[in-house]
Parts: structure tokens; sequence; C-alpha cells
């Protein structure tokens, strides 16, 4: 390759994947950033239909692997540029990854909150504190599109609602400029879980 060509790679490589794309080797599919239009919409609901297709058993697991290879405990279509309503959630070493499709939170405020430190895969380098919901109700469908309807509490709840969030359109770093009642920020945090 010719000095000039590879001057050009090198200036026009960063910029091609720097804004867009968060890309973690091995990893089946490319994590948008922060920026990009998709992360800021209300995702569609995926037709009951679809849930047992090869093909959207193929994302799942593609959205499972991303999210293992990105160091994640929780994931949502939105981050790879997929406008569904599905997340992958790991909330426990113990148990493998989970799909939630179709997800209907109802937050129980009785239960009262709690400050949660997280990070979020679509912002690299940066953790955030927001206020979680200790419980919640979720109804939701999963993997074999059967209907699940769960009292969900802990670290569980926590990444659940994080990634609601994201079918919502809505991110941490949100929290600084808009006030929401799911969670408001109240200060940037060093070291927390990936979602
Ligand atoms: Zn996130």
């Amino acid at each position: 390759m010719k000095p000039i060509i590879v001057v050009l790679f090198l200036v026009f490589l960063p910029s091609a994947f720097g804004h867009v794309q968060n890309y973690f080797p091995g990893a089946p599919l490319e994590i948008i950033k922060i920026g990009h239009p998709t992360l800021t919409m209300i995702a569609e609901e995926v037709p009951h239909a679809e849930i047992q297709t090869p093909k959207f058993q193929k994302f799942i697991d593609d959205l499972a692997k991303t999210m293992k290879k990105a160091g994640g405990v929780g994931i949502a279509a939105p981050q790879v540029n997929r406008s569904q309503r599905m997340f992958i959630i790991k909330p426990s070493f113990f148990k493998g990854p989970e799909a939630i499709i179709n997800p209907v939170v109802e937050y129980l405020s009785e239960a009262g909150k709690k400050s949660s430190s997280e990070g979020c895969l679509s912002i690299p380098g940066k953790t955030f504190k927001v206020d979680r919901y200790k419980e919640i109700k979720i109804n939701y469908y999963d993997r074999k599109g059967e209907f699940k309807a769960e009292h969900a509490k802990g670290f569980r709840a926590i990444v659940m609602q994080h990634e609601y969030d994201h079918l919502n359109g809505i991110m941490i770093s949100d929290f600084f400029t808009k006030s929401l009642n799911t969670s408001d920020l109240i200060q940037e945090v060093a070291i927390a879980p990936l979602m």
C-alpha cells in the first residue's frame, strides 16, 4: 500500500467508526453510541408470530453474544440499531442470558427507590448514578413466546429498568437535562456495571 493510502486509511477509519459504532472484536453486532437517532426513538413492538422464527431467535443469540463480548449485564435491541421492544439481561452470574420481549413495566413506588451506579454500553467511558425503583412488576414474553408476569427486585429490577428506558428512547445521561419520574441523576461515578 502506498503511504498516501495508508495515511488516508488511518485518518478516515476512526472517523467512520468513532461516532456511530462501539465495536467489540468477535461481537456479531455493533453497538451504536449516544448521538445516534435510534437511541432516542420509541421502539416498535415485536409481532408475537415473529418471536419463534429462526431469524428472530438468531437475533436474540447475536444480541446476547454482543452483550457478553462487551462485558455487559444487559443490552437493548435499539443499542444495535434495531428499534424493537426487546432486551437481554444477565443480572446473575449463575443464570444464562434471558430475552425480555414486549415488556410492560409498572413501577412499585410503595417499595421506594435506591441509588444505582450504572454504565451504558452506548456511552463509552462514563457512568452515572441514578435513582431506581427497588421493585417493579413486569409483564413480557420470553424467547419461546410465553407470557410472563414477574415481580422483580434487587439488581435484576435495576437492569430491567435501564433496558426498558432504552426501549423508550431514554438514556442514563438524559437525567442530566430532563425531569423524569423513572430516575434522577445524582452525580457521575467511577465504576459501574454496563447495560
Ligand atoms: Zn444502556
